[in-house]
């Protein structure tokens, strides 16, 4: 048996899902001819209360096309010092949009309206960059895991209005924020311009993401989805897993959540843990003690067959999943209470 929780990516479709999958009705989507890829976008954008969705193959691609349709190039954009777009996109903001990156400096990922406020003030001349686009990720991923305050969001979309700003979500674990704080869809549709979610982390399905924004967003979403060569054709089988995902896999956040928690008070009680972060939702971000090497901790626990990241600067990472049953619950609080 292997413990995988490197990630909440790794999940494989369930019997149902791949039922549903299989029966898909499809065609070319490139022709917007893809029935089940249509209904996807329409039931998306209709949750977030948006004029339309787009179906991308990931959240990456999801995310880069709402840079690029939001600005120009040389144009500044505010996120986290922590945050995926920046971080772990490949340098895409640079690469695909000539775009350069403002970091804050916040806290687990999340930064405040004063702080949003303090880095867009100052000289507007033709020295400095024009301020386009601020990205928040709700829940943060390189944070642990951790939910925004949704009074602070209104109080930074106050911010962007003022400043002419697009206002975008990276929204790839937004479900797990959602299923925590008790907040809906269209809460948060009604505060971003684009909102991406992905579909293959925690709802467990195999492939796909979805941006969500105006009509006007979207036709140009669709136009930067083909030039970044993410138009795909009978891609109603995986908008099919999409759909049941949303269906039938949401609410179910909760048992990675609770089993996360319980992962972080085993944690917390060894006597080789230095630290475990706030656990909101299904991440758990924990630091060994110095006499250890958190290389050669992940090392120790892969000869058990489970399996952690490292997220840098000592972080240790496990994330909680669809397939992560109670049988390796069981078995991974025995391991991490019997180390050393
Ligand atoms: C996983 C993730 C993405 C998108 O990743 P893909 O692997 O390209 O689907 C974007 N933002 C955050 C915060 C993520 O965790």
């Amino acid at each position: 048996m292997i413990i995988n929780l490197i990630s909440d990516t790794v999940t494989k479709p369930t019997p149902e899902m791949l039922e549903v999958m299989m029966s898909a009705k499809v065609g070319d989507d490139v022709f917007n001819a893809d029935p089940t890829v249509n209904e996807l976008q329409e039931k998306v954008a209709k949750m977030f209360n948006k004029e339309a969705a787009l179906f991308f193959p990931s959240g990456t691609m999801a995310n880069q096309a709402a840079i690029k349709l939001h600005t120009q190039p040389g144009d500044r954009m505010f996120c986290d010092k922590w945050a995926h777009v920046y971080n772990y996109e490949g340098g895409g903001a640079a690469f695909n949009s000539g775009v350069t990156s403002h970091l804050i400096d916040g806290d687990r990922g999340m930064f405040t309206a004063n702080q949003l406020k303090e880095a867009v003030s100052g000289r507007a001349d033709i020295h400095v960059p024009f301020n386009r686009l601020v990205c928040i990720e709700n829940t943060t991923n390189k944070g642990g895991g951790a939910c925004w305050n949704f009074e602070e969001l209104k109080k930074i979309q106050e911010v962007t209005q003022h400043n002419n700003l697009a206002y975008h979500l990276d929204g790839a674990r937004l479900f797990n924020a959602l299923v925590a704080k008790q907040e809906t869809t269209q809460q948060y549709g009604d505060l971003f311009d684009t909102i991406s979610i992905c579909l293959s982390k925690g709802l467990g399905a195999p492939v796909g993401s979805v941006l969500v924004g105006s009509k006007q967003d979207m036709n140009k979403a669709l136009r930067v989805r083909k030039l970044f060569g993410g138009g795909m054709r009978q891609a109603g089988y995986l908008a099919a897993a999409g759909m049941y995902a949303l269906e039938n896999q949401v609410n179910r956040l909760e048992e990675d959540h609770k089993k996360a928690k319980e992962i972080g008070e085993v944690l917390a009680s060894c006597s080789y843990v230095k630290k475990v972060e706030p656990i909101e939702t299904n991440i758990v971000i924990f630091y060994v003690d110095d006499s250890i090497d958190p290389m050669e901790f992940i090392k120790k626990m892969e000869e058990k067959d489970i399996l952690l990241i490292s997220m840098g600067q000592g972080k240790i990472r496990i994330v909680t999943h669809l397939d992560y049953t109670q049988p390796m619950h069981e078995k991974l609080l025995e391991e991490l209470r019997s180390f050393l």
